[in-house]
């Protein structure tokens, strides 16, 4: 299979800007050429035109809980325990495998119409998640959220997250990898952390968590183990493994020292942080510090919904907000956070996570035709600060489109839709 992108604006990777004009060619999956100006010749399976279109990386969704989509709306305007213990968990214990599959598949048509490409995911049910996820053909980190507050339950918890592992990790093409995610500090005893940053050594697979969310979490958590969480995690071996770490509001200067000699990455989840009143994570610090920064939206049931554009543009603009300087966290910089530096995240930097020949062909083309994006002084400006999911016209992971013109193409929207809206009622 050998694709055209014609006369389309590229950015291959944030940092180096636009190109004007550009002939992309997908072949085998992966990015063949681009070549500058145009003129590209031969023979092609399939031609998309691109003028008046931007071409850029896939986004990166580097922390969500996918099915939670069925709790969207459900339960809003409460601090987060409240919100978990009133509302949230008692609410998880009438899940099944098929309500996950089914509003995992919801999540994934509002990921694909967002333009995101890949994602980290922690949830129950994993089993239907990596089916959702194999057959919609996005590319997907997944864990089973392990909560193991008391002994007995840490064997089976941990047992159950190392047998998803096993059996996902590098299917679908090789587009599924595993992680293991004890759920947070707090939901999880020392025990469980030793243990599971020794399996993810063994399987060679990343830990994906939830670090310094709230203030109070933070402050009860140090007076009970005289150290903050990150701390404490460095001190059970945790960090001798990659680890993605969702939120990361409430850190110390020493924190940041620490996640940044052990390149952990802190997921900043600037919407979902919002809307729960838990702060702003410190992002230009945390750079500066030399930590990776990914962007992540959580579960939309959080966070209200999965757009990663909007996260986008809400890192840019809280970034700003949080270090007093308008210059901090500009669009380029806003723009790596949701591409490369989540692919890193993710483990899969080398192989995609930006435009270069050779790399896994995974893209997002967007219209610049809507007023919105208008006069077009600065596309990657437009893309950060206005540009919206309605102008997603294509959607690709490894070559293949799984958004054209619009059009969903491995997934039956509607029919999702209609199950979504029936299977919700006996949560309400
Ligand atoms: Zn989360």
């Amino acid at each position: 299979m050998r694709s055209l992108i014609r006369g389309v604006a590229v950015i291959r990777r944030p940092e180096e800007g636009v190109i004007p004009k550009a002939d992309v060619i997908i072949e085998s999956r992966r990015y063949a050429a681009v070549i500058e100006g145009g003129g590209a010749e031969g023979e092609f399976d399939r031609v998309i035109e691109g003028e008046g279109r931007l071409l850029v990386p896939g986004l990166v969704n580097a922390h969500t809980h996918l099915a939670m989509t069925l709790f969207r709306g459900l339960a809003d305007d409460l601090p987060l325990m409240r919100w978990l213990e009133e509302k949230i968990w008692p609410a998880e214990r009438k899940l099944t495998g098929e309500d996950v599959y089914w509003f995992s598949l919801l999540g994934l048509v509002e990921m694909i119409r967002c333009g995101t490409t890949a994602f980290a995911d922690m949830y129950f049910f994993m089993e239907e998640v990596a089916a959702a996820v194999e057959e919609a053909k996005l590319r997907a980190l997944l864990s089973y959220g392990i909560i193991a507050t008391s002994e007995e339950r840490i064997d089976s918890e941990l047992k159950r997250a190392e047998a998803f592992a096993r059996r996902w990790d590098g299917k679908a093409e090789g587009r599924i990898r595993a992680a293991l995610s004890p759920h947070a500090p707090y939901t999880c005893g020392p025990e469980v952390w030793r243990q599971a940053a020794q399996l993810a050594r063994e399987l060679k697979i990343p830990i994906h968590t939830h670090l310094a969310e709230t203030a109070e979490e933070v402050e009860r958590f140090t007076a009970q183990h005289g150290k903050s969480p990150a701390l404490w995690l460095e001190g059970l071996g945790v960090f001798a493994v990659p680890v993605l770490a969702a939120h990361c509001v409430h850190l110390s200067e020493k924190d940041m020292e620490i996640l940044a000699a052990h390149g952990v990455t802190a997921v900043h989840c600037p919407s979902s942080n919002a809307k729960l009143a838990c702060g702003i994570a410190p992002v230009a610090e945390l750079l500066a510090a030399g930590v990776n920064v990914a962007l992540g939206t959580d579960g939309a049931g959080s966070a209200g919904d999965l757009d990663m554009l909007e996260e986008m543009r809400w890192a840019a603009l809280l970034g700003k907000l949080k270090a007093g300087d308008p210059e901090a966290v500009p669009a380029p910089q806003a723009l790596s956070l949701a591409t490369w530096r989540g692919a890193q995240a993710l483990g899969g930097l080398k192989e995609w996570g930006t435009i270069e020949e050779g790399k896994r062909a995974d893209g997002v083309l967007l219209s610049l035709e809507a007023a919105h994006l208008q006069p077009g002084h600065s596309p990657l400006s437009d893309l950060v600060y206005a540009a919206h999911s309605s102008d997603v016209v294509g959607v690709f992971v490894d070559g293949r489109p799984l958004l054209l013109e619009g059009e969903l193409l491995t997934i039956d929207e509607e029919r999702v839709r209609a199950e979504c809206r029936a299977r919700a009622r006996k949560y309400r």
